[in-house]
């Protein structure tokens, strides 16, 4: 699963150039840089890795969905649609631009139902954000289709699918946006960091304007020009060590890949010798990052029954139906309308009048597929020890 996993000496070697030059901002310091930019470097390889013409370097996954629906316009009044199974980050961005997240179903991608997005768009759905959940890409052509029909805009949270794609074409490019997570626990990580790509030349300014305080780019774009402001900003800018460390990991993602897919092939021959065991679909195999494996049970009571004995032998698989950042129905300060905000927003407006409800049942179907769901995450390195402890866990739960 994580570039963790994999960080050594090329990493070093990176993070080493920019220590050399003491310059750890990634503008100004002309002189003293000798020439090293490495955040920008890592934006221009990251596009063209993922197929597209700019690429913006934030502080985070979360500050790439702010910062992209904040370029897109999207603010208080506004709707935005995406999906009950996603990781906290992906609303709590929605919420901090000012508008509301509507939860539309998955469906047996484990990704967004195009099926159930249609009748959630209202008048005031401003985005569409599709989330390729644990490395697999989403429907997004059908996904497409719908938000181009009602006029749309779609936002790919790609933080789980760096190097996913469908027929050879990366996920996070087809939409208007994408955005990426380099966080401890992502296929590629910096430790902290994130990334929005996109082929929008105007959108793209605005983002990385936004990110850095309103600075004027247009001079020079991806880097700063005047002194003039065009809008009021914030401050989500990457570090250069950052940066040094996004290439070293960048130039490993296909070999991390290579590595995952093979370990969850391996992986797959154990579980499906589960009795009525079947698998997440996915849509195009070949553009899977691998790095989860899911699998569905017949029913609940037989997932919970089969990971407990797979975890007795020291082999337990995440059940998704009780992760607490992941999940729905278990969001309960979403639920609750839990805010430090004295005013309670953004669960209510100044004066208490009640934005938006959330019913913890509102998702059926969704339940319906995680109550059976069971994930192994795919290390990119997996022992021939480790794969058969794992198999005899398995022949137990048979
Ligand atoms: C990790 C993640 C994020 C947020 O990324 P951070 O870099 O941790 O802020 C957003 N969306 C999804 C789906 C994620 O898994």
């Amino acid at each position: 699963m994580p570039g963790f996993e994999v960080f050594g000496e090329e990493e070093k070697k990176e993070i080493g150039e920019v220590l050399d030059t003491g310059v750890l901002f990634r503008y100004e310091f002309p002189n003293e840089r000798r020439g090293i930019y490495k955040v920008r470097q890592f934006e221009e390889e990251f596009a063209r890795y993922c197929g597209v013409a700019h690429a913006q370097a934030v502080t985070s996954g979360t500050a790439a969905l702010k910062v992209a629906l904040t370029a897109m316009g999207v603010g208080p009044g506004d709707e935005v649609i995406t999906q009950g199974f996603t990781f906290v980050a992906t609303w709590e961005a929605i919420f901090d631009v000012g508008a509301i997240p509507v939860f539309a179903e998955v469906d047996d991608t484990l990704n967004l139902d195009p099926a159930d997005l249609e009748g959630k768009i209202t008048a005031r759905t401003k985005a569409i954000i599709p989330v390729h959940m644990m490395g697999v890409p989403a429907r997004i052509a059908e996904i497409k289709a719908i938000a181009d029909r009602h006029g749309i805009p779609v936002l790919e949270d790609t933080a789980q699918a760096p190097g996913a794609g469908i027929k050879g074409r990366k996920c996070g490019s087809f939409g208007l946006c994408g955005t990426f997570s380099f966080d401890p626990v992502k296929t590629m990580t910096t430790g902290e960091g994130g990334m929005i790509i996109t082929d929008d030349e105007d959108l793209w300014r605005k983002m990385s304007e936004y990110h850095d305080h309103g600075h004027d780019h247009v001079a020079n774009p991806g880097g700063r020009g005047g002194e003039g402001r065009s809008f009021i900003g914030f401050n989500f800018r990457m570090m250069e060590l950052q940066g040094a460390i996004g290439l070293a990991q960048l130039a490993k993602l296909d070999g991390i890949i290579a590595a995952q897919r093979r370990n969850k092939e391996a992986l797959r021959e154990l579980v499906g010798q589960l009795p009525g065991v079947s698998f997440r679909t996915v849509i195009d195999p070949a553009g899977d990052n691998a790095s989860f494996l899911a699998f569905f049970l017949p029913d609940a009571a037989e997932a919970r029954r089969v990971n407990e004995i797979l975890g007795q032998n020291g082999a337990g698989a995440v059940y998704f139906a009780n992760n607490t950042w992941h999940y729905y129905p278990k969001w309960e300060h979403l639920l609750a309308g839990s805010t430090l905000a004295r005013s309670g927003w953004p669960f209510e407006e100044a004066g208490g009048r009640r934005r938006v409800h959330y019913d913890p049942a509102a998702l059926p179907r969704s339940a319906a597929l995680l109550d059976r769901l069971l994930v192994y995450p795919v290390p990119v390195k997996l022992s021939p020890e480790r794969l058969e402890q794992i198999g005899k866990a398995v022949k137990a739960a048979c």
